[in-house]
């Protein structure tokens, strides 16, 4: 790492991606046996050698705790934290280091400026104005802000292909607006905002502007200055950087105002118990040790951007967004979400004709080694406006290439043609029938579909033993899709209706039913382990140590673990007064 700029290598177009691919190990790992092909860079880019070096040569060589050694290695350190905000403060051309602050990531710099920013200069009456397009970590801070000083949180709409309504933007500009907090770019549809216009406006109306650069800096040239963002924020783990980095950009005269946001160790001047005084720019806001090998791990990831040249970067994924936008218009039935004028390396879907739920999607692709994102992405306000609970997304980094957008479409194609339509069950009229137990108990059950699952060698075909399962599985009747009966914590729609054995006094059974296969899977296996069992035995059986066992555990996302434990809770709720 330098203070000055590193040497920029000539500008490739189009740029040697097997070079680039070469430089990061993960890359040549397998998934499911199969290459990896990695679509999620929006969510977090990986990582190339010269980092994952960095951070390994920090620890091995270079590791103090900083500002107060007064031996060598502490200053080496030191050097080496500060640096790396030397870089970020060239990469962003910030005036000056000082005004970069080091923080967790975005989320914690949208923290820190609506706890220390807002809960000084906002009143009642004053309104923050947000957009549909935001993620979550730019809504929740301003609502918790909002509600703390009787401000009101007002929102930007957006038109059918994910642009802001910017003559919208412009009525909602006001005396009243004390600052604008949108993102660069849009996580889950990939919209790029036109955040010069919005930070002129939103000054010639007298209010400051924080932009979101989460999904922004890894895709074109940043100047804070040349836009006049008051607040700049982004992560380093979307950066080719490490997790656990990243930065608050802040103009010095807002920063100075501004009080502490956390007080401890390295952010004073003087403590005494009569009062304290604070350290200048920047370590006011870097109270206790902070994350210096993530310092040292961004400082290195922004080296090797630049070494590559960060619009290059862009111009790659923009030529592989217009193939995969080409591509995935060709498949019918499968409608993309965001269409904006402007657009940076996003591409979200839903399937429509046949529906496929996106966590099949997702599920099913992943046994295929490729890696790509499903569900809310975090702005539950946009997939509301959308209206989807959730979309399939591909997001791009400098080291994807063409050969994976064909892979991701086909396939999304043999997808679509292996899907069978499910056998429905007629609504009202006949008695419903709930599944009776299929074994003496919950864990005579279980042995039967360990069993099972101990004959087949690994997850693919595991996932497949599910799928099928769920594909036997009767749909429930739509009268019983109630508010009621809806599981929340999962990805996926879920539903079940759990009663006592009609004529019994501690039977248990349900039937249940997800838009997605998998959870339809995992549906029938409950049923296989619950529906007709004893409410005693059922409080019995230790379904956690059993889901562990047959693997599920290392293979279901958490948010499927969650809503598969939400659903045993359920039953073990209406078993458990049950059980004597
Ligand atoms: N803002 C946007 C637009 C994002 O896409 C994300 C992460 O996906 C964040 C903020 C939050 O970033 P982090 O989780 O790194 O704090």
């Amino acid at each position: 790492m330098t203070l000055n700029p590193p040497p920029r290598l000539p500008v490739q177009a189009p740029l040697d991606v097997e070079s680039i691919r070469a430089q990061f190990p993960i890359l040549k790992t397998l998934a499911h046996g199969r290459p990896l092909t990695y679509l999620d860079s929006a969510a977090s880019t990986q990582q190339p050698e010269r980092v994952i070096e960095a951070v390994a040569d920090y620890h091995r060589l270079h590791h103090a705790n900083i500002h107060r050694g007064v031996y060598g290695l502490s200053q080496t350190a030191t050097r080496l934290h500060e640096e790396a905000r030397a870089a970020v403060a060239r990469f962003l051309s910030a005036a000056e280091p000082a005004e970069c602050l080091f923080t967790r990531g975005a989320t914690e710099s949208i923290n820190l400026v609506a706890a220390s920013w807002g809960r000084a200069n906002l009143k009642p009456g004053d309104e923050i104005l947000l957009s549909t397009l935001e993620h979550h970590s730019n809504i929740v801070p301003w609502q918790l802000v909002a509600e703390a000083t009787g401000a009101r949180v007002r929102v930007i709409p957006i038109d059918d292909a994910g642009d802001l309504d910017l003559d919208a933007y412009r009525r909602l500009l006001t005396p009243r607006t004390r600052l604008v907090a949108v993102n660069h770019v849009s996580n889950a549809l990939g919209t790029i905002n036109p955040v010069a216009e919005i930070i002129a406006e939103a000054h010639a109306a007298g209010a400051l502007v924080l932009i979101d650069g989460a999904q922004w800096v890894a895709h074109g040239r940043t100047d804070v200055q040349a836009l006049d963002a008051d607040f700049y924020v982004f992560s380093g783990h979307k950066l080719y950087g490490p997790t656990g980095i990243g930065v608050l950009y802040g103009k010095r005269h807002l920063l100075e105002a501004m009080p502490p946001y956390q007080g401890g160790g390295d952010m004073i001047e003087r403590v005494t118990f009569a009062g304290t005084s604070y350290a200048p720019l920047p370590n006011k806001f870097e109270a206790g040790t902070p994350n210096i090998s993530g310092a040292v791990g961004l400082g290195a990831a922004i080296d090797w951007v630049e070494s590559i040249g960060v619009e290059a970067i862009g111009l790659h994924e923009q030529a592989l967004l217009r193939q995969a936008t080409e591509r995935l218009s060709r498949i019918p039935g499968l409608a993309i979400k965001g269409t904006a004028r402007r657009k940076s390396g996003v591409i979200s879907w839903v399937m429509l004709d046949p529906p496929i739920a996106t966590l099949d999607i997702g599920t099913q692709l992943d046994l295929q080694g490729i890696c790509i994102r499903t569900g809310h992405h975090c702005c539950q306000p946009l997939m509301d406006r959308l209206g989807v609970s959730s979309t399939a997304r591909a997001s791009l980094g400098v080291y994807n290439r063409s050969e994976e957008i064909d892979r991701l479409a086909e396939a999304l194609e043999a997808i679509q043609a292996s899907s069978r339509p499910r056998v429905q069950t007629a609504d009202g009229g006949r008695e419903l029938v709930y599944p009776a137990a299929v074994a003496e108990s919950p864990q005579a059950a279980a042995e039967e579909i360990a069993e099972i699952f101990e004959l087949l060698p690994d997850w693919p075909m595991r996932h497949q033993h599910i799928i099928d399962l769920g594909d036997k599985l009767p749909t429930m009747p739509e009268s019983l899709k109630t508010e009621a009966n809806h599981v929340s914590g999962c990805q996926s729609q879920v539903h079940i209706a759990a009663r006592l054995k009609p004529g019994s006094r501690d039977i248990v059974e349900f039937l249940a039913d997800s838009d997605a296969n998998i959870v339809r899977g995992l549906i029938a296996l409950l049923q296989q382990l619950y529906s007709g069992q004893r409410a005693r035995d059922i409080m019995g059986f230790d379904a956690e140590a059993f889901f562990a066992r047959i693997g599920l555990d290392r293979h279901l996302s958490l948010t499927r673990r969650n809503g598969l434990e939400s659903m045993v809770r359920r039953l073990r709720r209406l078993a458990s007064p049950l059980a004597g």
